[in-house]
């Protein structure tokens, strides 16, 4: 659908993303009584990893997904894979420590190694390029410092950036200083999903679209689930649901809270002076090109912090004109946007996902707080861990920081 960006429309793209024009299933609707070692919740980045991993733990699992896989953050996203979890290596330093988060950020790279092994098998649209991180005030700078140091502690070749040194197209943007990391990248999520739920329903998982829970009550002997047309009884539940929190689970209450991203897909442009991903502007603005030329990008949401909240996918006119600028900006003219869509993410207090089991039977994995591409694998597969060989959660992770561990309900 072409458009002219002033012409930011309800209807333009509130139903799907440019990543969802890629389509992938169809998974079955379930319906009838079924029992499974495992449910899980959720089939987006992280419902897929979980998937993933538990395809060879000999559990009969079951992924119920109310929409279709993707169609949460995961697929609505800006694609890109950037190593860390939502703060920056000198930050989580600031607040974990930098043993703890030197160990975090470790721990995130190995999400690429998994993505690679997966596209020598899948075609993912993944490409490990590199990426700049442009800011610039006081605290940034500190920031952008203090995680160069540390990255280049760890052997990683990452560099300061100065104005002059960056590309033309983003010395336009007026950003001071600029970071940049050698091994982040992109990937096309949805052809992600795809892989894993190929490579998990090969070994039996079932995933099942159109199967959303509707409510969960917990027995000591197991967890029933109740959709509108099935019932599941699992012996464990894993909820990675992100922002749409259930609400039969009042542990939960108040500690994930729904906000809204807006994002953008251009038609094809000349290509820009940079063909990797940049974040701007303490990591709310984003953008990068594509091969085909077409410009993703997305951002804007502190221009109206309490506005963009909740889990409706609203279109948000001004700051959807306001992304259309940037990239105006970027390319120095004119730009059609073929796209546009919003998504929501699940915000934490201390912008950490919660994992692990808060009862003997129900496991948690979400609230990544707007970056997930790296975090969820890591996440998924401590849940995984936790469930399969009863391993600790890595501590920053854990949700017991902000739930006490309880006892089944009934
Ligand atoms: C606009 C935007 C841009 C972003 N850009 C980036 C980026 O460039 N890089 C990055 O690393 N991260 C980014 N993120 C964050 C990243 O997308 C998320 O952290 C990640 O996708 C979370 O994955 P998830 O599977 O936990 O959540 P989701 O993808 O939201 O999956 C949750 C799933 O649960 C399903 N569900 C909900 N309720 C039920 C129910 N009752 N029954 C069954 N299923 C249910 C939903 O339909 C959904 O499919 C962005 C997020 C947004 C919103």
């Amino acid at each position: 659908m072409n458009e002219h960006p002033e012409q930011v429309t309800q209807e333009a793209n509130i139903v799907q993303s440019y990543w969802q024009h890629h389509r992938i299933g169809p998974y079955p609707v379930l319906s009838g009584r079924h029992h499974a070692d495992v449910a899980v919740i959720g089939a987006g980045y992280t419902g897929s990893w979980l998937a993933y991993w538990l395809k060879d733990s000999g559990l009969s699992v079951v992924v119920l997904e109310r929409d279709t896989p993707g169609a949460g953050a995961s697929g609505r996203n800006g694609g890109l894979l950037l190593q860390g979890a939502a703060q920056l290596l000198g930050e989580s330093a600031q607040t974990l420590g930098q043993a703890v988060a030197v160990e975090l950020w470790q721990r995130t790279r190995q999400t690429f190694n998994w993505v690679e092994e997966l596209s020598r098998r899948h075609a993912l649209d993944y490409h490990v390029t590199g990426s700049l991180y442009v800011g610039g005030d006081a605290g940034e700078r500190e920031v952008l410092e203090a995680t160069v140091d540390l990255m280049n502690q760890a052997g990683v070749a990452a560099r300061l950036v100065k104005r002059p040194d960056q590309p033309k197209s983003i010395q336009r943007l007026g950003y001071d200083l600029a970071a940049w990391f050698p091994d982040d990248g992109m990937v096309h999520p949805l052809k992600l999903i795809e892989a894993l739920l190929a490579e998990a329903q090969a070994q039996g998982v079932q995933i099942y679209s159109h199967s959303g829970v509707v409510a969960g009550t917990e027995h000591s002997s197991g967890v029933e689930l109740l959709g509108e047309n099935f019932s599941v009884y699992a012996d464990r539940v894993l909820i990675a649901q992100n922002a749409y929190v259930p609400d039969w689970v009042p542990a939960l209450t108040g500690l994930i809270h729904p906000v809204r991203g807006q994002v953008l897909a251009t038609e094809p442009v000349a290509p820009l002076d940079h063909q990797y991903p940049v974040y701007a502007d303490h990591g709310f603005n984003y953008w990068h090109q594509r091969a085909d030329g077409r410009i993703i990008a997305g951002g804007f949401r502190h221009l109206d912090l309490t506005g963009e909240v909740g889990t409706e996918l609203t279109l948000h006119q001004p700051i959807q004109a306001r992304v259309t600028q940037l990239v105006r900006d970027l390319v120095n003219g004119p730009v059609t946007v073929s796209d546009r869509w919003a998504g929501i993410m699940a915000m934490t207090a201390d912008h950490r996902p919660l994992v692990g089991f808060i009862t003997p039977r129900l496991g948690v994995v979400m609230g990544y707080s707007g970056h997930g591409s790296t975090v969820t694998p890591i996440a998924a597969r401590m849940l995984k861990d936790a469930l399969v060989d009863n391993t600790p959660v890595f501590a920053p992770f854990a949700a017991e920081r902000m739930i006490p561990p309880q006892e089944s309900s009934t």
